[in-house]
Protein backbone atom coordinates (compact mmCIF):
# COMPACT_ATOMS: atom_id res chain seq x y z
CA UNK A 1 0.00 0.00 0.00
CA UNK A 2 1.38 3.36 -0.67
CA UNK A 3 2.22 6.07 1.72
CA UNK A 4 0.28 9.03 3.27
CA UNK A 5 -1.40 11.07 0.47
CA UNK A 6 -2.70 14.69 0.60
CA UNK A 7 -4.08 17.01 -2.20
CA UNK A 8 -3.28 20.65 -1.61
CA UNK A 9 -5.33 23.21 -3.81
CA UNK A 10 -5.49 25.74 -0.91
CA UNK A 11 -4.13 24.56 2.24
CA UNK A 12 -3.12 26.35 5.81
CA UNK A 13 -1.10 24.32 7.35
CA UNK A 14 -1.85 26.13 10.31
CA UNK A 15 2.04 27.14 11.46
CA UNK A 16 3.41 27.19 7.93
CA UNK A 17 4.38 30.54 5.84
CA UNK A 18 1.53 33.42 6.19
CA UNK A 19 2.66 34.76 2.24
CA UNK A 20 0.45 31.79 0.98
CA UNK A 21 -2.44 32.54 2.71
CA UNK A 22 -2.23 35.98 1.57
CA UNK A 23 -1.77 35.03 -1.98
CA UNK A 24 -4.64 32.29 -1.74
CA UNK A 25 -6.72 35.04 0.07
CA UNK A 26 -6.42 37.40 -2.58
CA UNK A 27 -7.42 34.68 -4.89
CA UNK A 28 -10.85 33.84 -2.94
CA UNK A 29 -12.32 37.70 -2.18
CA UNK A 30 -12.37 37.62 -6.42
CA UNK A 31 -14.72 34.67 -6.75
CA UNK A 32 -17.86 34.52 -4.67
CA UNK A 33 -17.64 31.37 -2.11
CA UNK A 34 -20.64 28.96 -3.94
CA UNK A 35 -18.34 28.84 -6.63
CA UNK A 36 -15.19 28.27 -5.43
CA UNK A 37 -16.28 25.25 -3.76
CA UNK A 38 -18.33 24.11 -7.16
CA UNK A 39 -15.41 25.53 -8.90
CA UNK A 40 -12.90 23.56 -7.25
CA UNK A 41 -14.97 20.99 -7.00
CA UNK A 42 -13.84 17.94 -4.83
CA UNK A 43 -10.73 16.41 -6.30
CA UNK A 44 -10.96 13.96 -8.87
CA UNK A 45 -9.78 10.80 -6.92
CA UNK A 46 -8.56 9.69 -10.39
CA UNK A 47 -5.29 11.64 -9.94
CA UNK A 48 -2.35 9.63 -9.85
CA UNK A 49 -1.19 8.39 -6.75
CA UNK A 50 2.07 10.07 -5.42
CA UNK A 51 2.29 13.10 -7.98
CA UNK A 52 3.80 15.37 -5.59
CA UNK A 53 0.84 18.64 -5.59
CA UNK A 54 2.59 22.03 -5.95
CA UNK A 55 1.49 25.23 -4.56
CA UNK A 56 2.04 28.43 -6.63
CA UNK A 57 1.48 31.41 -5.08
CA UNK A 58 1.81 34.55 -6.68
CA UNK A 59 0.54 37.95 -5.46
CA UNK A 60 -2.42 38.56 -7.69
CA UNK A 61 -3.35 41.83 -9.18
CA UNK A 62 -6.82 42.17 -8.28
CA UNK A 63 -8.60 44.39 -10.74
CA UNK A 64 -10.01 47.79 -8.17
CA UNK A 65 -10.12 45.25 -5.23
CA UNK A 66 -9.03 46.02 -1.77
CA UNK A 67 -6.56 43.70 -0.28
CA UNK A 68 -8.96 41.48 2.30
CA UNK A 69 -9.13 43.36 5.09
CA UNK A 70 -7.53 41.00 7.89
CA UNK A 71 -10.05 38.84 9.61
CA UNK A 72 -12.43 38.18 6.59
CA UNK A 73 -9.99 35.87 4.24
CA UNK A 74 -11.44 32.37 3.93
CA UNK A 75 -9.18 29.41 2.90
CA UNK A 76 -10.13 26.19 1.20
CA UNK A 77 -8.13 23.09 1.63
CA UNK A 78 -8.94 19.37 0.96
CA UNK A 79 -7.27 16.39 1.86
CA UNK A 80 -7.79 12.82 1.49
CA UNK A 81 -8.91 10.05 3.59
CA UNK A 82 -6.63 7.82 5.05
CA UNK A 83 -7.23 3.88 6.56
CA UNK A 84 -7.48 4.14 10.16
CA UNK A 85 -8.42 7.81 10.09
CA UNK A 86 -10.49 9.82 12.32
CA UNK A 87 -12.32 13.28 11.54
CA UNK A 88 -10.25 14.82 14.46
CA UNK A 89 -7.02 13.76 12.56
CA UNK A 90 -8.34 15.24 9.24
CA UNK A 91 -9.65 18.71 10.53
CA UNK A 92 -5.40 18.98 12.07
CA UNK A 93 -4.51 17.72 8.15
CA UNK A 94 -7.22 20.76 7.24
CA UNK A 95 -5.86 23.28 9.34
CA UNK A 96 -9.48 23.61 11.40
CA UNK A 97 -8.66 24.57 15.08
CA UNK A 98 -12.51 24.47 15.73
CA UNK A 99 -13.36 22.55 19.25
CA UNK A 100 -17.05 23.48 18.60
CA UNK A 101 -17.72 22.30 15.02
CA UNK A 102 -16.19 18.83 16.24
CA UNK A 103 -18.65 18.81 18.90
CA UNK A 104 -21.49 20.21 16.78
CA UNK A 105 -20.49 17.13 14.22
CA UNK A 106 -20.79 14.69 17.15
CA UNK A 107 -23.61 15.79 18.24
CA UNK A 108 -25.86 16.56 15.07
CA UNK A 109 -28.00 13.40 13.56
CA UNK A 110 -26.89 14.99 9.89
CA UNK A 111 -23.08 15.66 10.90
CA UNK A 112 -22.55 12.35 12.92
CA UNK A 113 -22.90 10.49 9.88
CA UNK A 114 -19.51 11.38 8.97
CA UNK A 115 -17.50 9.50 11.58
CA UNK A 116 -18.91 5.82 10.99
CA UNK A 117 -18.38 7.50 6.83
CA UNK A 118 -14.77 7.60 6.54
CA UNK A 119 -13.98 5.69 3.78
CA UNK A 120 -9.90 5.79 2.49
CA UNK A 121 -9.57 7.38 -0.85
CA UNK A 122 -12.15 9.73 -0.29
CA UNK A 123 -11.74 13.10 -0.50
CA UNK A 124 -13.02 16.13 1.88
CA UNK A 125 -12.91 19.60 1.40
CA UNK A 126 -13.09 22.34 4.42
CA UNK A 127 -13.58 26.42 4.15
CA UNK A 128 -11.92 28.33 7.08
CA UNK A 129 -11.77 31.87 8.13
CA UNK A 130 -8.63 33.64 9.53
CA UNK A 131 -8.64 32.14 13.05
CA UNK A 132 -8.53 28.59 11.19
CA UNK A 133 -12.65 28.32 12.77
CA UNK A 134 -15.10 26.18 10.13
CA UNK A 135 -16.68 27.98 7.59
CA UNK A 136 -18.21 25.18 5.80
CA UNK A 137 -17.01 21.17 5.32
CA UNK A 138 -17.93 18.96 2.28
CA UNK A 139 -17.75 15.49 2.13
CA UNK A 140 -19.38 12.50 -0.02
CA UNK A 141 -20.88 10.23 2.46
CA UNK A 142 -21.78 7.77 0.10
CA UNK A 143 -21.65 7.94 -3.88
CA UNK A 144 -24.08 10.71 -5.09
CA UNK A 145 -24.75 12.48 -1.25
CA UNK A 146 -22.77 14.99 0.02
CA UNK A 147 -22.86 16.09 3.49
CA UNK A 148 -22.97 20.11 3.13
CA UNK A 149 -22.12 21.59 6.97
CA UNK A 150 -22.04 25.55 6.95
CA UNK A 151 -21.62 27.62 10.15
CA UNK A 152 -24.82 30.25 9.85
CA UNK A 153 -25.51 33.40 11.66
CA UNK A 154 -27.20 30.94 14.54
CA UNK A 155 -24.12 28.43 14.59
CA UNK A 156 -23.72 25.16 12.11
CA UNK A 157 -26.19 23.32 10.17
CA UNK A 158 -25.48 20.15 8.31
CA UNK A 159 -27.70 18.62 5.51
CA UNK A 160 -27.33 16.33 2.96
CA UNK A 161 -27.68 17.05 -0.72
CA UNK A 162 -27.88 14.15 -3.47
CA UNK A 163 -25.59 15.25 -6.51
CA UNK A 164 -27.32 15.68 -9.71
CA UNK A 165 -25.71 14.65 -12.92
CA UNK A 166 -26.04 11.10 -14.04
CA UNK A 167 -22.45 9.27 -13.02
CA UNK A 168 -20.24 7.79 -15.80
CA UNK A 169 -19.50 4.58 -16.66
CA UNK A 170 -15.46 3.69 -16.61
CA UNK A 171 -14.10 0.78 -17.70
CA UNK A 172 -10.44 0.05 -16.99
CA UNK A 173 -8.40 -3.39 -16.19
CA UNK A 174 -4.78 -3.66 -13.91
CA UNK A 175 -2.55 -6.52 -14.12
CA UNK A 176 -1.00 -7.60 -10.66
CA UNK A 177 2.50 -7.22 -10.83
CA UNK A 178 3.81 -6.69 -6.92
CA UNK A 179 -0.05 -5.51 -5.12
CA UNK A 180 -3.15 -4.60 -5.51
CA UNK A 181 -3.09 -1.12 -5.46
CA UNK A 182 0.46 -0.57 -6.84
CA UNK A 183 -1.81 -2.48 -9.70
CA UNK A 184 -4.86 0.11 -9.62
CA UNK A 185 -2.29 3.26 -9.20
CA UNK A 186 -0.63 2.24 -12.42
CA UNK A 187 -4.31 1.82 -14.15
CA UNK A 188 -5.12 5.03 -12.95
CA UNK A 189 -7.97 3.56 -10.74
CA UNK A 190 -9.03 5.38 -7.66
CA UNK A 191 -7.99 4.08 -4.48
CA UNK A 192 -11.53 4.74 -3.35
CA UNK A 193 -12.37 1.92 -6.32
CA UNK A 194 -9.72 -0.43 -5.22
CA UNK A 195 -10.82 -0.09 -1.28
CA UNK A 196 -14.66 -1.68 -2.90
CA UNK A 197 -12.57 -4.31 -4.53
CA UNK A 198 -10.91 -5.70 -1.37
CA UNK A 199 -14.19 -5.65 0.30
CA UNK A 200 -16.41 -7.41 -2.48
CA UNK A 201 -13.89 -10.09 -2.88
CA UNK A 202 -12.90 -9.99 0.81
CA UNK A 203 -15.00 -13.38 1.63
CA UNK A 204 -13.26 -15.67 -1.05
CA UNK A 205 -9.37 -13.19 -1.30
CA UNK A 206 -7.24 -12.53 1.62
CA UNK A 207 -5.63 -9.51 -0.38
CA UNK A 208 -2.38 -9.81 2.28
CA UNK A 209 -1.74 -13.93 1.54
CA UNK A 210 -3.75 -15.00 -1.61
CA UNK A 211 -2.22 -12.43 -4.60
CA UNK A 212 -0.26 -13.96 -7.38
CA UNK A 213 1.89 -12.57 -9.83
CA UNK A 214 0.32 -12.14 -13.08
CA UNK A 215 -3.65 -11.93 -11.23
CA UNK A 216 -5.80 -9.32 -13.86
CA UNK A 217 -8.78 -7.59 -12.08
CA UNK A 218 -10.91 -5.83 -14.90
CA UNK A 219 -13.26 -3.43 -13.66
CA UNK A 220 -16.74 -1.23 -14.43
CA UNK A 221 -17.14 1.55 -11.88
CA UNK A 222 -19.08 4.85 -11.62
CA UNK A 223 -17.46 8.47 -11.67
CA UNK A 224 -19.78 11.02 -9.86
CA UNK A 225 -20.03 14.56 -11.93
CA UNK A 226 -21.30 17.98 -10.30
CA UNK A 227 -22.05 20.53 -12.86
CA UNK A 228 -19.99 18.59 -15.59
CA UNK A 229 -16.86 18.97 -12.72
CA UNK A 230 -15.88 15.36 -11.69
CA UNK A 231 -16.32 14.65 -7.71
CA UNK A 232 -15.63 11.60 -6.51
CA UNK A 233 -15.74 7.71 -7.43
CA UNK A 234 -19.16 5.87 -7.21
CA UNK A 235 -19.92 2.47 -7.14
CA UNK A 236 -18.63 -0.88 -8.71
CA UNK A 237 -20.74 -2.15 -11.28
CA UNK A 238 -19.03 -5.43 -12.25
CA UNK A 239 -15.52 -6.89 -11.59
CA UNK A 240 -13.76 -9.71 -12.99
CA UNK A 241 -10.97 -10.34 -10.60
CA UNK A 242 -8.47 -13.54 -11.88
CA UNK A 243 -6.48 -15.00 -8.99
CA UNK A 244 -4.30 -17.92 -9.50
CA UNK A 245 -6.15 -19.05 -12.61
CA UNK A 246 -9.53 -18.84 -11.09
CA UNK A 247 -11.98 -15.85 -12.04
CA UNK A 248 -14.36 -14.27 -9.59
CA UNK A 249 -17.02 -12.53 -10.83
CA UNK A 250 -19.29 -9.51 -8.80
CA UNK A 251 -21.92 -8.03 -10.66
CA UNK A 252 -24.24 -5.21 -8.38
CA UNK A 253 -27.73 -6.23 -8.65
CA UNK A 254 -30.81 -5.57 -6.42
CA UNK A 255 -32.89 -8.40 -4.75
CA UNK A 256 -36.98 -8.22 -4.44
CA UNK A 257 -36.81 -5.45 -2.00
CA UNK A 258 -34.32 -3.64 -4.34
CA UNK A 259 -31.51 -3.85 -2.22
CA UNK A 260 -28.26 -3.77 -3.91
CA UNK A 261 -25.72 -6.21 -3.27
CA UNK A 262 -22.44 -8.36 -5.57
CA UNK A 263 -23.50 -11.14 -7.12
CA UNK A 264 -21.19 -14.11 -8.71
CA UNK A 265 -21.96 -15.39 -11.81
CA UNK A 266 -24.52 -18.11 -10.72
CA UNK A 267 -27.20 -15.61 -9.01
CA UNK A 268 -25.08 -16.11 -5.51
CA UNK A 269 -24.72 -13.26 -2.76
CA UNK A 270 -21.05 -12.12 -2.87
CA UNK A 271 -21.52 -11.25 0.61
CA UNK A 272 -21.45 -14.57 2.62
CA UNK A 273 -23.04 -14.14 6.11
CA UNK A 274 -19.43 -13.23 7.57
CA UNK A 275 -16.52 -11.77 6.30
CA UNK A 276 -13.04 -14.01 6.47
CA UNK A 277 -11.20 -11.09 8.76
CA UNK A 278 -12.45 -9.11 10.78
CA UNK A 279 -8.83 -6.71 10.10
CA UNK A 280 -8.05 -5.14 6.95
CA UNK A 281 -4.80 -6.30 5.45
CA UNK A 282 -3.78 -8.38 8.61
CA UNK A 283 -2.76 -11.77 8.78
CA UNK A 284 -3.63 -14.54 11.18
CA UNK A 285 -0.91 -14.71 13.66
CA UNK A 286 -2.82 -17.78 15.65
CA UNK A 287 -4.76 -20.05 14.66
CA UNK A 288 -8.32 -21.89 16.75
CA UNK A 289 -7.22 -24.83 18.83
CA UNK A 290 -4.73 -26.05 21.18
CA UNK A 291 -1.90 -23.27 21.27
CA UNK A 292 0.85 -23.26 24.25
CA UNK A 293 0.24 -19.59 25.57
CA UNK A 294 2.70 -16.38 25.37
CA UNK A 295 1.83 -15.48 28.65
CA UNK A 296 0.71 -18.14 31.22
CA UNK A 297 3.71 -20.33 29.43
CA UNK A 298 1.34 -23.61 29.60
CA UNK A 299 -0.82 -25.31 26.84
CA UNK A 300 -4.65 -24.20 26.92
CA UNK A 301 -7.44 -23.88 24.10
CA UNK A 302 -7.51 -21.08 21.79
CA UNK A 303 -10.79 -20.13 21.63
CA UNK A 304 -10.55 -17.96 18.55
CA UNK A 305 -8.40 -16.61 15.57
CA UNK A 306 -5.41 -13.99 16.63
CA UNK A 307 -4.64 -11.04 13.29
CA UNK A 308 -1.47 -9.39 14.06
CA UNK A 309 -2.05 -5.62 12.57
CA UNK A 310 -0.54 -2.07 13.27
CA UNK A 311 -2.03 -0.73 16.34
CA UNK A 312 -5.31 1.50 15.51
CA UNK A 313 -6.17 -0.59 12.29
CA UNK A 314 -10.00 -0.30 11.81
CA UNK A 315 -11.84 -3.68 12.78
CA UNK A 316 -14.80 -4.21 10.99
CA UNK A 317 -18.20 -5.79 12.11
CA UNK A 318 -17.74 -9.75 10.50
CA UNK A 319 -21.72 -9.61 9.46
CA UNK A 320 -24.88 -7.81 10.49
CA UNK A 321 -26.35 -7.75 13.48
CA UNK A 322 -26.62 -5.75 17.50
CA UNK A 323 -23.93 -5.14 19.78
CA UNK A 324 -23.82 -7.01 22.86
CA UNK A 325 -21.59 -5.72 24.68
CA UNK A 326 -18.95 -3.40 24.23
CA UNK A 327 -16.54 -2.62 27.02
CA UNK A 328 -13.24 -3.90 29.43
CA UNK A 329 -13.91 -7.91 29.68
CA UNK A 330 -10.84 -9.16 31.44
CA UNK A 331 -8.10 -10.73 29.56
CA UNK A 332 -9.80 -9.78 26.50
CA UNK A 333 -9.21 -6.38 27.09
CA UNK A 334 -11.59 -4.05 25.09
CA UNK A 335 -13.89 -6.18 23.37
CA UNK A 336 -16.74 -6.10 21.20
CA UNK A 337 -19.06 -8.82 21.08
CA UNK A 338 -22.22 -8.54 18.49
CA UNK A 339 -25.34 -10.53 18.21
CA UNK A 340 -25.99 -11.90 14.72
CA UNK A 341 -29.24 -14.09 15.08
CA UNK A 342 -29.62 -17.91 14.79
CA UNK A 343 -27.58 -18.10 18.46
CA UNK A 344 -24.39 -16.70 16.91
CA UNK A 345 -22.04 -14.15 18.65
CA UNK A 346 -18.76 -12.93 17.56
CA UNK A 347 -16.59 -11.40 19.76
CA UNK A 348 -13.48 -9.13 18.99
CA UNK A 349 -10.73 -8.36 21.58
CA UNK A 350 -7.60 -6.21 22.60
CA UNK A 351 -9.25 -3.66 21.21
CA UNK A 352 -7.53 -0.36 21.83
CA UNK A 353 -10.72 1.90 21.55
CA UNK A 354 -14.06 1.80 19.97
CA UNK A 355 -15.47 3.26 17.28
CA UNK A 356 -18.16 5.81 17.60
CA UNK A 357 -21.39 5.01 18.31
CA UNK A 358 -20.68 1.33 19.03
CA UNK A 359 -22.26 0.62 22.57
CA UNK A 360 -24.54 -2.28 23.56
CA UNK A 361 -28.12 -2.01 21.63
CA UNK A 362 -26.00 -0.23 18.45
CA UNK A 363 -26.99 -2.24 14.72
CA UNK A 364 -24.19 -2.35 12.64
CA UNK A 365 -23.30 -3.91 9.10
CA UNK A 366 -21.23 -5.84 7.61
CA UNK A 367 -18.13 -4.00 7.13
CA UNK A 368 -18.97 -0.97 9.77
CA UNK A 369 -15.94 -0.34 11.95
CA UNK A 370 -16.49 -1.09 15.70
CA UNK A 371 -13.12 -0.14 17.17
CA UNK A 372 -9.42 -0.66 16.44
CA UNK A 373 -6.65 -2.81 17.26
CA UNK A 374 -4.68 -2.84 20.46
CA UNK A 375 -3.15 -4.64 23.00
CA UNK A 376 -5.44 -4.16 26.02
CA UNK A 377 -6.16 -7.08 28.69
CA UNK A 378 -3.64 -10.52 27.92
CA UNK A 379 -1.91 -9.10 24.89
CA UNK A 380 2.05 -9.64 24.23
CA UNK A 381 1.29 -7.28 20.73
CA UNK A 382 -0.83 -5.33 19.00
CA UNK A 383 -3.70 -8.05 17.22
CA UNK A 384 -7.00 -8.77 17.44
CA UNK A 385 -8.92 -12.14 19.10
CA UNK A 386 -11.65 -13.00 17.09
CA UNK A 387 -14.26 -15.63 18.24
CA UNK A 388 -17.39 -16.78 16.86
CA UNK A 389 -19.86 -18.86 19.28
CA UNK A 390 -22.81 -20.95 18.32
CA UNK A 391 -25.08 -21.35 20.75
CA UNK A 392 -22.59 -20.23 23.69
CA UNK A 393 -19.27 -22.84 21.74
CA UNK A 394 -16.48 -21.59 20.22
CA UNK A 395 -16.10 -23.06 16.32
CA UNK A 396 -13.31 -22.28 14.03
CA UNK A 397 -14.20 -18.23 12.96
CA UNK A 398 -12.24 -19.56 9.57
CA UNK A 399 -14.42 -22.56 9.29
CA UNK A 400 -17.62 -20.14 10.00
CA UNK A 401 -16.87 -17.57 7.13
CA UNK A 402 -17.05 -20.68 4.97
CA UNK A 403 -19.91 -22.63 5.99
CA UNK A 404 -22.00 -19.65 5.66
CA UNK A 405 -23.82 -18.48 2.27
CA UNK A 406 -25.98 -15.41 2.13
CA UNK A 407 -28.23 -17.14 -0.34
CA UNK A 408 -28.99 -16.69 -4.10
CA UNK A 409 -31.16 -14.12 -6.01
CA UNK A 410 -34.70 -16.19 -7.03
CA UNK A 411 -36.22 -17.59 -10.37
CA UNK A 412 -37.97 -14.28 -11.13
CA UNK A 413 -34.75 -11.80 -11.07
CA UNK A 414 -32.59 -14.39 -13.03
CA UNK A 415 -33.20 -13.37 -16.59
CA UNK A 416 -32.90 -10.21 -15.96
CA UNK A 417 -29.36 -10.43 -13.91
CA UNK A 418 -27.93 -12.81 -16.18
CA UNK A 419 -28.73 -10.07 -19.41
CA UNK A 420 -26.94 -7.79 -17.39
CA UNK A 421 -23.90 -10.46 -16.27
CA UNK A 422 -23.86 -11.18 -19.79
CA UNK A 423 -23.21 -7.69 -21.32
CA UNK A 424 -21.28 -6.98 -18.29
CA UNK A 425 -18.46 -9.99 -19.44
CA UNK A 426 -18.53 -8.53 -22.85
CA UNK A 427 -17.54 -5.24 -21.88
CA UNK A 428 -14.96 -6.20 -18.92
CA UNK A 429 -13.66 -9.45 -21.32
CA UNK A 430 -12.45 -6.00 -23.97
CA UNK A 431 -11.25 -3.57 -21.23
CA UNK A 432 -9.27 -6.38 -20.20
CA UNK A 433 -7.79 -6.65 -23.70
CA UNK A 434 -7.00 -3.40 -24.30
CA UNK A 435 -5.10 -2.92 -21.26
CA UNK A 436 -2.93 -5.91 -23.20
CA UNK A 437 -2.22 -4.16 -25.76
CA UNK A 438 -1.84 -0.67 -24.01
CA UNK A 439 0.81 -2.62 -21.89
CA UNK A 440 2.65 -4.19 -24.65
CA UNK A 441 2.88 -1.05 -26.00
ZN1 LIG B 1 -6.35 -14.83 20.76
Amino acid sequence: MSGQKGEILAQRPSRLGAFRRAGLALLLLCVPPVSIITAFGIAPDAAPVDVPSRIVVEPLAVPGGEPAAQGTQTFISQERVFRGDTVAALFERLGIEDRRALDFLKGDSVGRVIFRQLVPGRTIQARTGARAELLGLRYFVSPGTLLEVDRGMNGFVARMRAVADAPRVVYSAAEIRSSLFAATDAAGIPDAIAMQVTRIFATDIDFHVDLRKGDRLAIAYEMLYEAGELVAPGRILAAELVNDGHSYYAVLFHDEEGKDAYYSLDGSNRAKAFLRSPVEFSRVSSGFGARFHPIFKNWRAHTGVDFAAPQGTRVLASADGIVAAAGARGGYGNAVEIRHGGSINSLYGHLSRFAPGIRAGARVHQGDAIGYVGQTGWATGPHLHFEFRVNGVHQDPVLMARRHEAGVLSAELRPEFDRIARSMRVQLAAAARESVIASAQ
